[in-house]
Formats: C-alpha cells, sequence, structure tokens
C-alpha cells in the first residue's frame, strides 16, 4: 500500500516508526446544537428549517479559522461534512477551500439525525449513499469514510456505511466519562420537559478498543474502525470540548500522557473555533459549556496542542491512514 508520507532513511534501515495521529472536524452547524439542547422553535426544531439557507457561522467563521489554523502549522486534516449544508452557497465556498488546501472530506451524513442508528434501515442506506454522492459531486474526491452524528452505530447503521461505499469509518468512542455524561444530560432533559434530539450508545462500547480495528460485519464484509481518541487506561477524552474546558494548564499535565500514545485521533468541531460574543451566536447556545470560552484563549491552546502533537506524533488524514492500514 502507498505510503502517503514516506520518510528518507538510510538504505536496509528502517526508520522508526512514529506513533500515528489524525486531527479532525465535525462540521455541526449550529442548527443541530439547537437540537441537541432541545430549543424547541429555535433554528432547528422548526418545520421550516431550510438547509440552503441555515446560519452558516460555524463555516464562515469556525471551519476558516480551523484552515488558517492547520495552515499554520502544516497539517492535513479530515472535515466531516453534513452534505446538506452545501445548499447554502456560502457553505459551498468555504468547501471549496478546504479541498484547495489539500484537506480530506468526510461524511457525516446526509441531515445528522441524532437517532440515525435507530432508524429503518432503508433510510440509514438513503442518508448514506445520498451524503456520499453530493459530497463526491461538490469535491471531485472519492469520500471513503464516515462519522456518525453523535457517535452512535448499530448493526443497520455498520452495514449501510458499507453499502453506501466507505471503506472506514470513526465514530467510535470508548470514553466512559463522556457516555455516562451524555447519558445524564440526555436524562435531565427528558425530566425537565425539553426532550434532547440526541441518543445514548450501547454501554459495552465504552470499553471497548482505542486503537483501529477490523470491524467484521455480520454479512463477512471488513470495515476499518478507527475510534476517536482517549488516553490509555484513565480513558480521557482527547477532543476539542475536553481541551477547551481543561485548558493550557490541563493539556500541559496530559502532555506527557499523550506523547507516546500509539493512536491519537483528535476530534474537534467546527463551533470549537467560533466567538461566542465577537461571531454573533444565540445566547440560547450558552448551554453548549465551551461557548462561555472566548476565542482569544481557544486559539493559542489549539495552536500548541497542534504544535505538540508534530513534533510527536506521525500526523495523516484518516483516509490517509486507512490506506496504509487496510
Ligand atoms: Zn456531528
Amino acid at each position: 500500500m502507498q505510503d502517503p508520507s514516506p520518510t528518507t532513511s538510510a538504505p536496509g534501515q528502517q526508520p522508526p516508526r512514529r506513533p500515528r495521529a489524525a486531527i479532525n472536524v465535525d462540521i455541526d452547524g449550529l442548527y443541530l446544537y439547537d437540537r441537541i439542547h432541545g430549543h424547541a422553535g429555535a433554528s432547528g426544531n422548526t418545520a421550516d428549517f431550510s438547509a440552503a439557507s441555515h446560519d452558516a457561522t460555524v463555516w464562515t467563521k469556525g471551519v476558516t479559522r480551523f484552515l488558517d489554523l492547520f495552515a499554520r502549522t502544516g497539517i492535513q486534516a479530515t472535515f466531516f461534512v453534513v452534505a446538506q449544508d452545501l445548499e447554502n452557497p456560502e457553505v459551498q465556498a468555504v468547501l471549496r477551500d478546504l479541498v484547495a488546501a489539500g484537506h480530506e472530506i468526510g461524511s457525516h451524513s446526509l441531515t445528522h439525525p441524532y437517532d440515525l442508528s435507530r432508524r429503518p434501515a432503508a433510510e440509514i442506506v438513503n442518508e448514506l449513499t445520498s451524503a456520499r454522492a453530493k459530497l463526491q459531486d461538490a469535491t471531485g474526491q472519492a469520500v471513503t469514510g464516515f462519522r456518525a452524528p453523535g457517535y452512535v452505530l448499530s448493526t443497520p447503521l455498520r452495514l449501510a456505511i458499507a453499502d453506501a461505499g466507505h471503506a472506514w469509518d470513526s465514530s467510535r468512542f470508548p470514553c466512559p466519562a463522556y457516555q455516562a455524561a451524555k447519558l445524564s444530560a440526555i436524562t435531565l432533559y427528558h425530566l425537565l420537559g425539553r426532550p434532547s434530539g440526541s441518543v445514548a450508545e450501547t454501554p459495552d462500547i465504552w470499553l471497548g478498543p482505542r486503537t483501529p480495528y477490523v470491524d467484521r460485519l455480520p454479512d463477512g464484509r471488513a470495515l476499518l474502525e478507527m475510534p476517536i481518541g482517549v488516553i490509555p487506561r484513565i480513558r480521557w477524552p482527547l477532543i476539542g470540548t475536553s481541551l477547551i474546558m481543561a485548558g493550557l494548564p490541563g493539556w500541559l499535565a496530559l502532555r506527557p500522557l499523550t506523547r507516546t500514545m500509539d493512536w491519537f485521533n483528535f476530534e474537534l468541531h467546527g463551533i470549537d473555533l467560533t466567538d461566542h460574543e465577537a461571531d454573533g451566536i444565540p445566547d440560547r447556545l450558552k448551554t453548549q459549556p465551551d461557548q462561555w470560552i472566548a476565542l482569544r484563549r481557544k486559539w493559542p491552546l489549539l495552536v500548541r496542542v497542534c504544535e505538540d502533537l508534530r513534533q510527536s506524533h506521525d500526523i495523516r488524514t484518516l483516509g490517509q491512514w486507512a490506506e496504509s492500514e487496510i
């Protein structure tokens, strides 16, 4: 299999293999946060929601800042896109910039239903095949990977990922702390009479493998699974939200534990590089804890994390890792 970033070494000498890392960004529009937090009557929760004119702040502000971050730190990343967002011309323009900068585009489904895993099989297949076709049309690239809304998989969804033509998935999040917190939030919103669109993952996943593995489907096909990063043993979540909440002191404390991690799949969200005040994000979305933290604190933290990871790890896109692993 082709090595996407060959290193030089003396003839007959194997270069030492650096630990593997990938950085990826789920581009969830503001309307999806309204759904998670059950804000009735707000953007994502109205019957007249329009994908063509939804509030594209996450794309125009957050994703463009990620482009700057990765250009500055020399990183090629994977961006998971909700395909219906492409109906918005503002989104199309940013997507072109992502492709021109050499980043990989992955599928994050057509409409990002949080309960996708529980929908009828035909509906799941339609979500995934339409999303992949739209993304490939828009980018002119093969879209080989998928991430499930809310990180929740099921057998029909795993089968549909392969049926739609993907070679790999990166949805498993084997983090008991995150999964337990999510379950309590869903329960709390239910008790408050403000049902969340979110659904919980089954407990057997909470302590599942944390490094890439071949997921053998019931019909015998193989799907490469590349789990989202957690620190070995303590399973602390290596995602944008948790690092932003921990801040620079938190990162510096965790750094020794991450330096030799053999798989560091750093998952971020487009909203992570927005500024609640300066970008005019509606106040109701302060239910999202990292929205309380200003961009002037998040930006230097993410620059530092990217620079540190470049030093310790071999960073490739998830698609490049899939090619070398399969
Ligand atoms: Zn998402």
